[in-house]
């Protein structure tokens, strides 16, 4: 049998019919998988619950914790139906953007409140951004546009209008429909798309009802989230890099450094941040990936991302278990680098400088790993920020508190159904994890962080133990 392998960063892979085959999923968790992510954007209801429940079930048999992310569509504008499926559209043609089906001069747009926005001069773009118009004129809801790179367009084609000041759109009411289904399905995560403020994510938050709760995700993928990053970090659980519809939304050529500016922000604030779209996107074809493509993989990891992600790779690739295979090889080789944390984060509590402290005395024992009992899902994360080299190993007696913290770095939770772990106590557990997995030997150093008095008390004591 394959020996079991650890990467600190995490994986996040979408599912989709590729990895609906026989065996997929368990070979997909099997070569690291920690987050499945099933996309509301495509697919049903029926399709959605039997893939969760499939996760549930792989995961559950192999005994590996696996998130499960529900991404809302949110406010993607979308072309109407082309009668003939698909339409040319010509460099220097006049295009009208109407609400219902038109004639041969007309696109129809399934949005109208976009139509109401739309002023002249601003720029429209198409097809993932392949298309480009700038709009003449408005009247009343035909808006008349220029075409000025043009390309063929199909049913449903993406709208994306970068300079709309279009706001308060989030959650759209199949958003709320759909993040109804998601929390009775149980996910963790919720991906909230579109994001331009804290109150979109706010919004968003007031719908969970009886139904329940999950940690939210804020998609920065609009230019206008950008000018309000702090705000939407801190009022989100995590963040995505959504590179797909950023690229088209902001100017191409500045994604490199955006996505280092995402990242940062949201390690300062101890939010868990993923690095999304076309990591491995030759893989969806192709067996092996590109040169670029798993330099890109290895940079964000140097940026400091919390997780990668896979879209079509895994969800209508031809190799969705080789594109896990590699990116865990990737990350594990980039890894043995230590991804530096930019300025001292603020130490804003005491648990926060008894877990620096847990880390640094991990660092100069060069311990194989620090042990401590999961409070909850931000005590964790406070602490994953420090980006220990060391696994930190986190106890829990909740299974969900297990499956939302398979997202944050150098996290590895172990659960214990029993009763309320504790860091001494578990010792011989975590010693079996840590050894089946090649990550420390009899004798080496572990540092435990726990609380004196009572398992689940504010931690306060750090103790270094030598495993046995
Ligand atoms: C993205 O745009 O990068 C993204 C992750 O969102 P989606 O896959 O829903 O387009």
């Amino acid at each position: 049998m394959k020996p079991l392998s650890w990467h600190r960063t995490k994986i996040v892979c979408t599912l989709g019919p590729a990895t609906d085959a026989p065996g997929v999923l368990a070979k997909m968790i099997g070569a690291g998988m920690d987050v499945a992510r099933v996309n509301m954007s495509h697919g049903s209801d029926a399709d959605h619950a039997r893939r969760i429940e499939e996760v549930r079930e792989v995961a559950a048999r192999i005994g590996h914790p696996v998130a499960v992310l529900a991404d809302l569509p949110g406010p993607k504008f979308r072309l109407g139906e082309i009668p003939s499926g698909a339409r040319k559209l010509d460099e220097g043609e006049v295009i009208a953007l109407v609400p219902d089906p038109g004639g041969a001069a007309a696109l129809s747009v399934r949005n109208p409140e976009l139509l109401g926005a739309l002023k002249a001069g601003e720029t429209v773009f198409l097809a993932d951004g392949a298309i480009e118009l700038r709009v003449l004129s408005r009247n009343g809801a035909t808006v008349s546009c220029e075409v000025l790179i043009g390309g063929t367009v199909s049913s449903g084609s993406g709208i994306n209008v970068p300079e709309s000041e279009l706001g308060g759109l989030v959650p759209t009411e199949a958003d709320r429909r759909h993040l109804a289904f998601a929390l009775d399905q149980g996910v963790e995560w919720v991906g909230v798309s579109f994001v331009q403020s804290a109150s979109d994510i706010e919004r968003v938050r007031e719908c969970f009802g009886t139904s329940g709760q999950a940690r939210l995700m804020a998609k920065i993928e609009k230019r206008r989230a950008l000018a309000d990053l702090d705000a939407i970090i801190g009022a989100a659980d995590g963040v995505m890099v959504a590179r797909g519809d950023l690229g088209v939304e902001t100017d191409l050529a500045h994604i490199p450094l955006v996505q280092k500016r995402i990242i940062a922000a949201a390690n300062a604030q101890a939010r868990p941040v993923v690095t999304a779209t076309q990591m491995l996107e030759s893989m969806i074809e192709h067996e092996h990936p590109t040169r670029a493509e798993v330099t890109d993989v290895a940079n964000a990891v140097l940026d400091g991302t919390d997780a990668v992600m896979l879209s079509g790779e895994t969800a209508i690739g031809r190799h969705p278990v080789a594109a896990v295979e590699i990116l865990d090889r990737v990350l594990r080789a980039t890894e043995a680098q230590r991804a530096p944390i930019g300025a001292e984060p603020a130490l804003a509590q005491r648990t926060d400088a008894m877990s620096l402290a847990a880390c640094q005395l991990a660092m100069r024992q060069g311990a194989s790993a620090i042990v401590t009992v999961g409070q909850d899902f931000g005590a964790a994360a406070a602490m994953a920020r420090f980006r220990p080299a060391a696994p930190l190993v986190v106890l829990t007696d909740s299974a969900r508190l297990a499956r939302e913290l398979t997202v944050l770095r150098g996290v590895a939770p172990l659960h214990f159904p029993e009763a309320a772990p504790d860091a001494r106590s578990c010792l011989p557990q975590v010693c079996a994890w840590l050894y089946a997995r090649s990550l420390a030997r009899p004798g080496d150093r572990a540092v435990l962080l726990y609380a004196s008095s009572s398992a689940f008390g504010e931690a306060d004591t750090v103790q270094t133990v030598l495993l046995t």
